[in-house]
């Protein structure tokens, strides 16, 4: 058996700066309002919250503790709520994540209207939602561009989610080069850290008969990750921790990939190679045995 560990894993920086800013204001203070789930991640949101951070979905009553707005970032209705409370605001929302904001609030302002490539549920299209009014198509498909009607008379200003599949990007941007859509302005907003990762996730795939991507079932960019890996790799499987591994799967012939995705810890991938590294030296010892065992 062979374990393989993808070079690009687990936190990315928006991530990693969040959750920095949450436990350093937790290691003063007894308690932390989090706007949103800091992290689509259970286990880092279970510890965050064992320390107290509290979690909610509108501004709190009482502003008894700061409130640390996610990685993610809020539309900007509760930004101007915020600024109205007494709260003390700790922004975590990912410097990325602020430009998509920038450029669709601009481009409103400017008679665009908007397109966001991305998850409609998902909290980071919503908060860039909430930077153009409320107004604007999202999508996540070339068919679903097309249903669109694009009027030749209006301009469009179309942004992607930072953790967008960037093969369905690439084809929704043919789609827009194929029917010259020349008035759809394009700001490929997929965040680098999701490129890398996707691409080095692959790029994996390609060479493994198993792939073990590790993260939060509810984490968009770990739902990327599987999918793109499922396409190489049909023995792909979404765990998040080591109890998750599929050890069916797994014999002394098999070359395991590991990758995770930016809402993965480094504790819980370390954990997963720890228990594959074991599994890998009980199968020696095991063929050892076996092989000792013949020549006797
Ligand atoms: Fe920021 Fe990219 Fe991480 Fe999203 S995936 S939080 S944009 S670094």
């Amino acid at each position: 058996m062979k374990i393989e560990i993808c070079n690009y894993n687990g936190f990315c920086s928006g991530v990693r700066v969040a959750i920095d800013k949450a436990n350093k204001i937790l290691s003063q203070e007894k308690k932390l309002y989090s706007y949103g789930e800091i992290i689509h991640n259970k286990e880092v949101v279970a510890k965050l919250k064992n320390k107290g951070l509290v979690v909610v979905e509108d501004v709190p009553q009482a502003s008894d503790a700061k409130l640390l707005i996610r990685a993610h970032g809020v539309g900007k209705s509760v930004v101007d709520k915020l600024k109205q409370s007494n709260f003390e605001v700790i922004d975590a929302t990912c410097v990325k994540v602020k430009k998509i904001h920038k450029i669709v609030e601009e481009h409103k302002k400017n008679g665009y209207d908007i397109i966001i490539v991305g998850d409609k549920n998902h909290p980071e299209v919503l908060g860039i939602l909430g930077w153009c009014n409320n107004e604007a198509t999202i999508i996540d498909s070339p068919e679903e561009l097309l249903n669109m009607d694009i009027i030749p008379e209006r301009n469009y200003c179309l942004v992607s989610q930072t953790t967008f599949n960037t093969n369905t990007f690439d084809k929704i941007l043919n789609t827009i080069n194929e029917h010259k859509f020349l008035n759809v302005e394009v700001y490929n907003t997929i965040c680098d850290a999701t490129r890398k990762r996707q691409e080095a996730c692959v790029e994996l795939a390609s060479r493994c008969n198993v792939m073990l991507i590790i993260g939060g079932k509810n984490s968009s960019n770990t739902k990327k990750l599987y999918e793109l890996s499922k396409a190489i790799c049909p023995n792909t499987f979404l765990i998040e921790n080591y109890k998750e591994i599929p050890y069916n799967y797994i014999d002394k012939n098999t070359i395991v990939g590991v990758s995770a995705g930016a809402s993965a810890p480094d504790w819980i991938i370390e954990e997963v190679t720890k228990m594959l590294e074991n599994l890998n030296n009980n199968m020696n010892e095991q063929t050892e045995k076996n092989e000792q065992a013949e020549q006797t």
